[in-house]
């Protein structure tokens, strides 16, 4: 008996290996089994296949050991993976690896042992070393890395187990072990004969009261911390019980001897009440909602996919309730795709209102035990036994498209124009709405796509049939788009009412809304205090030492960072090429627009929302929710702001300055523009009050902004599609991007050019560079890209399979083999 396992590494194929007799009725398809590949690593791998027609002419190694009893990836998910790994050309191992929560993957603690062999000289030992070695000796057996560090007291001691390693004197033994639990917790309820009798509860009360006063507290404490908001009395979890009656765990076992509470252990499982008033059907929908909503479900019997198109605020949210609830009915599971920046509370709160814990969450700040469990929850089906702690509902980032639905019956794909949906490293390069609705077409099941400014591509798709259109062009409850008001800074500038940054305009409006206590954001799509330095004489700036980027400065740490690699500078009092002390700081970021604005208003609470004030799990929350409380007055932020939140006291939002995003050399940054523009102006204005937009330029007359100005999307798209045709872009063309990486620039530059030869003779002129992109080495790697467009109309297979032919063929010259050739299709 033979597998055939997919191991999670970057290598084609799968491997066979023998199942030995003792694991042959254990192993299943989808299980992890634990192999050695290599000399000596140790691997969970995935069954992929079970046979009996292996080479027998041919050793193949033993499975080690077999980790699931049934099947922790399903048949279907194979598909879904071998799909990914041919549409994005990659190798099976790297999807899996993108696909299973690292919980899964099992950590493999490093154990090392003296090797019996071994006569050793200690002359060749160094202190160090001779310490490890002692250590070992004593031990008689193989220690685990990190306890021998704790022995001898030593921190890095892994470079000297290396060396000796490679000297042959310590063996490696590795033991894979699984990380994975699930969390248990202890619970405490009152026993029934109390908790249904109260004639016998009132008898208990009076006896604790004479007798045991520490008791009767613990009892009333369960009491009141269990009724809460229940009808009858509940379990409550041990800890919270200790907690919140300060007494010792010993006053209760001693209610537990007697009967009085049960105790015991289980997995925890977040239990909340529903309001009974929010129920998905007491939603009333508006006129155009419920046509929206008719349009939906009708073309459905015709078409998978459908495109929401709504302007921000028409109650998108509201319609996919609705949406949900009908498949939930029928018993199945709805997936809910979202941008990971847009992964609130406030969506989360709006699902759980309506459908308790029947909602489960899954993105990459959630640690592994977290997803894992929501990993085991996703696949298993409400309908059936040991249903109750499914999740219906996965609301998630992009990685959530890899879950072992039970039983998937829609996808939902919200802010589908979203590029953060596109993973750019490592690969599969993915991008999470595509593979979504790949997902669906697998099920056999329907999709929706939402957004106020759809993606060229799917707005092009909507028009040419290929997915229904569904148009909700009004806000809801009447409100009214807001008020766009665009402000020429050159002119200002001419006319002396600019101070800094800040329009006389633009300060005179937040005034305004300071006075009426009103809220405001500002954004400025760009993070830190100042874009750089510059050196006044000479025009010297300061570089990362490991990228070709300017530093950024920052305020708080007075330090200059890279935004690429992190590396940090201080900040130079004199130039260190012409030793003038004029270095000066160029450009503006939030961090200086807060404090900036701080001077100009100083009675306003000004809180700043971008990468650096988010790095930590709650970072994020918190600044929303002293937003949404009103503890801050103007929220200064970079893209974060824009997307997907509902603030209702913001009446005014203030673009900074759109030309920076505008002039980006990327043939998508009119179209991100417009998309960010709209959306961030669609913060504005809340029932009865119409909202304030001031967007700040130096080119009043740019198409982009006017169709930001008349919310014209359909312009936009247009002009827009009229571009990409002349210029041989999506969707017209579909392109596959190359990067060429390596640290020798010379070795970069004869590779890169080597390729895009290969590559022109078959593509012809439809290759484009090779170049070096903006960014041309990070982290001391040299980059080239070279661009392949392939007309729509044709085979991307074939395109595709010619495309690894002739890298294939590249790679055939050893000089080359160093060099790494990175494939991005559909590249954001
Ligand atoms: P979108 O997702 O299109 O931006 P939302 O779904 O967030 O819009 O709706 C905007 C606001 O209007 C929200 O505060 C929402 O609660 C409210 N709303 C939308 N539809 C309804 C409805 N049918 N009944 C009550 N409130 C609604
Ligand atoms: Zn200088
Ligand atoms: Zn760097």
């Amino acid at each position: 008996m033979y597998v055939d396992v997919i191991l999670p590494l970057p290598l084609p194929g799968s491997f066979t290996y023998a199942v030995p007799p003792e694991f042959a009725d254990k192993v299943g398809i989808g299980c992890r089994v634990v192999v050695q590949f290599g000399n000596r690593k140790i691997y969970t791998a995935l069954v992929r296949k079970i046979h009996s027609d292996a080479d027998s002419s041919l050793a193949f190694k033993d499975i080690l050991s077999v980790l699931d009893n049934e099947a922790l990836v399903k048949e279907w998910q194979f598909r879904f993976w071998d799909w990914m790994a041919s549409y994005y050309m990659c190798t099976t191992g790297e999807v899996m690896n993108a696909a299973l929560p690292s919980a899964f993957k099992l950590a493999s603690e490093t154990r090392v042992a003296i090797n019996p062999d071994y006569r050793i000289d200690s002359v060749t030992l160094n202190e160090k070393e001779f310490s490890l070695v002692e250590t070992l000796y004593n031990s008689k057996k193989s220690i685990e890395i990190s306890r021998i560090s704790r022995i001898i007291g030593q921190q890095k001691i892994i470079p000297v187990v290396k060396t000796l390693i490679e000297k042959g004197i310590v063996l490696l033994e590795e033991e894979v072990r699984e990380k994975y639990r699930p969390k248990k917790e202890y619970f405490i309820k009152l026993d029934d004969a109390y908790s249904n009798n109260e004639a016998a509860l009132k008898e208990l009360f009076d006896h604790l009261e004479k007798r045991a006063k520490k008791q009767l507290e613990i009892l009333m404490h369960y009491i009141q911390i269990s009724r809460h908001g229940f009808d009858e009395l509940h379990e409550v979890k041990k800890v919270e019980l200790l907690k919140k009656s300060a007494c010792s765990a010993a006053v209760l076992d001693s209610l537990i001897k007697k009967g009085v509470f049960k105790g015991y252990e289980k997995t925890a499982v977040r239990e909340t009440k529903l309001n009974p008033e929010s129920s998905p059907g007491s939603i009333s929908l508006s006129d155009q909602q419920n046509r929206a909503i008719k349009e939906i479900r009708d073309s459905w019997t015709e078409k998978d996919v459908v495109l929401l198109h709504g302007v921000t605020s028409s109650g998108k949210t509201e319609i996919y309730i609705k949406l949900i609830n009908d498949i939930l009915e029928q018993g199945r599971q709805v997936l809910f795709l979202l941008p990971e920046i847009a992964l609130t509370t406030q969506i989360i709160n709006r699902l759980r209102k309506y459908f308790g814990d029947k909602v489960g969450v899954y993105h990459s700040r959630f640690n592994d035990a977290e997803r894992a469990e929501v990993w085991k929850r996703a696949s298993v089906s409400s309908k059936r036994p040991g249903g109750s702690a499914s999740y219906d509902i996965i609301l998630g980032a992009r990685s959530a498209v890899f879950l072992p639905f039970a039983d998937l019956g829609l996808v939902i794909v919200d802010e589908e124009h979203d590029s953060s949906f596109k993973q750019v490293d490592p690969a599969p390069r993915y991008n999470g709405r595509d593979a979504a609705l790949f997902l669906a077409h697998l099920h056999g099941v329907k999709a929706l796509l939402g957004s106020a400014t759809p993606a060229i591509e799917t707005y092009y798709n909507s028009k040419q049939g290929k997915y229904t259109l569904v148009e909700l062009p009004e806000r809801f409850g009447e409100m009214e788009l807001p008020l766009i008001q665009i402000v020429n800074i050159r002119e200002e500038l001419r006319r002396g009412r600019m101070k800094t940054h800040f329009s006389a305009t633009l300060l005179d409006q937040l005034a305004g809304v300071l006075q009426n206590r009103e809220q405001a954001i500002l954004f400025q799509n760009r993070r830190g205090f100042s874009l750089r330095l510059e050196c006044e004489a000479c025009h010297w700036m300061p570089m990362c030492k490991n990228c070709d980027v300017t530093l950024v400065y920052h305020k708080k740490s007075n330090q200059l960072r890279c935004h690429y690699c992190g590396y940090e500078s201080p900040v130079p009092s004199v130039c260190p090429v012409c030793q003038s002390t004029g270095v000066k700081m160029k450009g503006f970021g939030t961090e200086k627009v807060e404090e900036e604005l701080g001077i100009f208003l100083p009675e306003a609470k000004i809180a700043r929302m971008d990468l650096d004030t988010t790095r930590s799990r709650h970072a994020y929350q918190t600044i929303i929710t002293g937003f949404e409380e009103q503890k801050i007055d103007i929220l200064v932020g970079t893209q974060m702001v824009t997307k997907g939140l509902d603030f209702d006291h913001v009446s005014t939002v203030c673009i900074l300055n759109a030309d920076n995003m505008l002039n980006f050399p990327d043939f998508r940054s009119e179209e991100r523009s417009f998309q960010l523009m709209a959306q961030v102006s669609g913060r504005s204005g809340r029932k009865k009050k119409r909202g304030t937009v001031i967007i700040q330029t130096y080119n009043p007359a740019h198409p982009i902004i006017q169709s930001v100005m008349k919310n014209d999307y359909t312009g936009m798209f247009k002009h827009q599609l009229t571009e990409r045709r002349k210029f041989k872009y999506p969707p017209f063309y579909r392109l596959i991007l190359l990067r060429i990486k390596h640290r020798n620039p010379q070795l970069v530059d004869q590779a890169a050019s080597d390729l895009a030869k290969k590559l022109s003779r078959i593509f012809g002129n439809r290759i484009l560079g090779p170049e070096y992109p903006p960014v041309s080495r990070i982290m001391n790697q040299y980059l080239k890209h070279i661009i392949i467009k392939v007309e729509i109309e044709s085979s991307v297979i074939l395109a595709k399979s010619k495309l690894l032919e002739i890298i294939g063929a590249f790679y055939q010259k050893p000089e080359f083999h160093p060099v790494r050739v990175l494939i991005d299709v559909d590249p954001q």
